[in-house]
């Protein structure tokens, strides 16, 4: 899709709440070519993020809900499931063996706590239960215990998905034969910027990850970090990256939540460069938004420090999908109750689990 061709509106989607069960959605789909653009370059998304506020937002706008229900925001819960002494050296992340920021580092969750947090969040109203572990990449022998959390939190009628760090193509396969949904990997920067905020693994060992997650048939989740002292050209390079693949089918987009002891916490925490500009915010949402037109665009970590104005632009321009619950990983999140209240005031519901399966089928 480019900005010269628009996408054709879908009413289904425009009119209200889309068709009511993924079968008839998916008929809904069949027929209509829906190819997406994966050649977009550096200077034309460069003409995106340099175009006037309003007018970006406009048009993100418009993609948005040409291809998703408007007012309908779909709702993830994150449990870190191992916590802590992980050995990469991820600048931002207080779970690293490197960094010094007083979080206790645990084992394993037993499968069955995972399964009580789980069903907790569904009665809380979220479609997606996500699993995070603190690994390199996940070891031979806790596989079971992970294949046995997916198949469980799968059988409540809750989407799946886990972020563990690399995989093979033999735990991707694994992955897939329990029923995962998606596989979070994010590419967290640009290419170029990439060494600036982790140096134990390379920007080719996370596309080669995500690449044995989608060969596997499972969907990918990946994305990034902004405001870790990046330029605007590493903002393009990084949606440049994600644009140019099979496009993800969710895109997490967090704003860098500094934390005391990390390398960018310290380096970040008391400048003005902490803290991204909330338009600039906005402006990346908006572009991913029209880079990647059918993929969910979530806000992740950085929202509690983001006001209700903020959250509501981030929504008019894409954003459909957020973490809830008052912790993300190791950091703060908004909370249901501040969700709840700005979803009212904002209204915006929260999507059905059928309706962001349907989205994420396209
Ligand atoms: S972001 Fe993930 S891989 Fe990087 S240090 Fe934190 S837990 Fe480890």
């Amino acid at each position: 899709m480019s900005l010269d061709t628009p996408t054709p509106v879908r009413p289904e989607l425009v009119e209200g709440l889309p068709c009511s069960s993924v079968e008839e959605k998916n008929r809904a789909s069949t027929g209509s070519a829906r190819t997406v653009k994966t050649d977009w370059t550096r200077e034309e998304i460069a003409v995106l993020f340099d175009r006037p506020f309003l007018d970006l937002v406009f048009e993100a706008a418009a993609v948005h809900r040409a291809h998703h229900p408007r007012n309908s925001v779909q709702l993830s819960t994150l449990l870190s499931i191992k916590t802590g002494g992980c050995v990469e050296d991820c600048g931002y992340c207080s779970q690293s063996a490197h960094h010094e920021t007083g979080l206790k580092a645990t084992k394993l969750m037993d499968v069955r706590a995972v399964l009580q947090a789980a069903a907790q969040a569904k009665d809380n109203g979220s479609s997606r239960f996500c699993m995070g572990a603190a690994w390199r990449s996940p070891k031979e022998r806790d596989m079971p215990a992970i294949v046995a959390m997916v198949k469980g939190v799968r059988e409540m009628g809750l989407e799946t998905c886990m972020t563990l760090g690399m995989l093979s193509e033999s735990q991707a396969a694994q992955l897939a034969e329990a029923g995962l949904d998606y596989y979070n990997h994010n590419i967290d920067t640009s290419p170029e910027n990439y060494a600036n905020v982790i140096t134990t693994r390379t920007f080719q060992e996370r596309i080669d990850t995500l690449e044995h997650v989608r060969s596997a048939g499972i969907n990918v989740c990946s994305g990034g970090i902004v405001g870790m002292g990046e330029t605007r050209a590493d903002r393009i390079g990084f949606l440049h990256a994600l644009a140019t693949m099979a496009h993800p089918d969710s895109v997490p987009i967090n704003a860098l939540v500094p934390v005391k002891g990390t390398v960018l916490g310290d380096m970040l925490a008391d400048t003005p460069m902490a803290k991204i500009d909330e338009i600039e915010f906005v402006r990346t949402v908006a572009v991913a938004r029209i880079l990647m037109p059918l993929s969910m665009v979530r806000l992740s970590a950085g929202r509690e420090s983001m006001s209700d104005s903020t959250q509501a632009l981030c929504f008019l321009a894409g954003a459909n999908s957020i973490f809830t619950g008052d912790k993300l990983l190791t950091t703060g999140n908004a909370g249901d109750d501040k969700d709840a209240a700005l979803f009212a005031k904002l209204g915006i519901a929260a999507m059905r689990a059928e309706i962001a399966q349907a989205v994420a089928a396209e």
